[in-house]
């Protein structure tokens, strides 16, 4: 009797800890929490980790904001801002953070971030004051989930030909980042290759997607999103 009540902690045990880890991935999946159902149509359901996809075709709900957003002036950074008022999402700070340091650790320094979470009203202006049509309509920008963010570095060029460039595209995966627009893939991300923007979705779905050379769509689509 004594070894089926052992067994039945055991099992017990057993079921805390995946739930304990089911939680522990989805914080990481980057936008992707339980009780978020009502806003299911912006998260895929993939076999690693549900992902939230977000372009032209899948726009966020109105009034869609992040739960935990981090005022980053007032935070220990890695890294610097061009502006004093860039927030991100908790998660997507912290492993911004964690990627910045290790490349100050490998010689790579100096990367400033431009921009990182839009409002909804802030994405509708820009969008409004755009004259080349290249901001995205308000809904379908990744900068309204805080999971995103723009980075330069002082340099003669572009940022495609920095250092800091070269170092992000080797080694964001690391760290749960991809390089969302990438160069040659505008027809299936519907944006020209930006350099400079990167999503958090994690570092499961960002090796996964690094290792098969996909973009996101790609992602969502081929594990049956
Ligand atoms: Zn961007």
């Amino acid at each position: 009797m004594r070894a089926f009540f052992k067994l039945l902690f055991a099992l017990a045990l057993a079921a805390g800890l995946l739930a304990v880890g089911n939680r522990l991935l989805e914080a990481r999946a980057g936008g992707a929490r339980p009780g978020r159902e009502s806003a299911s149509a912006v998260i895929t359901q993939t076999p690693l980790q549900d992902v939230l996809l977000v372009n032209a075709s899948h726009p966020l709900p109105e009034g869609y904001t992040p739960d935990d957003l981090v005022e980053l002036y007032g935070e220990k950074r890695s890294f610097q801002l061009a502006e004093s008022d860039i927030r991100l999402e908790r998660s997507a700070f912290e492993a911004a953070n964690r990627m910045f340091r290790q490349a100050k650790k490998d010689g790579v320094d100096g990367f400033i971030l431009s921009s990182g979470y839009r409002t909804e009203a802030e994405q509708r202006a820009l969008y409004e004051a755009d004259k080349d049509g290249t901001a995205a309509e308000p809904g379908a920008s990744e900068h309204q989930t805080g999971l995103a963010f723009d980075v330069t570095a002082y340099s003669d060029g572009g940022f495609k030909d920095t250092d800091q460039f070269r170092w992000l595209k080797a080694h964001c995966w690391d760290f749960g980042f991809i390089l969302r627009y990438p160069e040659g893939r505008e027809d299936v991300t519907g944006i020209p290759y930006e350099p400079w923007h990167y999503r958090y979705v994690g570092e499961t779905i960002a090796a996964a997607i690094h290792e098969n050379g996909w973009t996101l769509e790609e992602y969502c689509e081929r594990s049956g999103g």
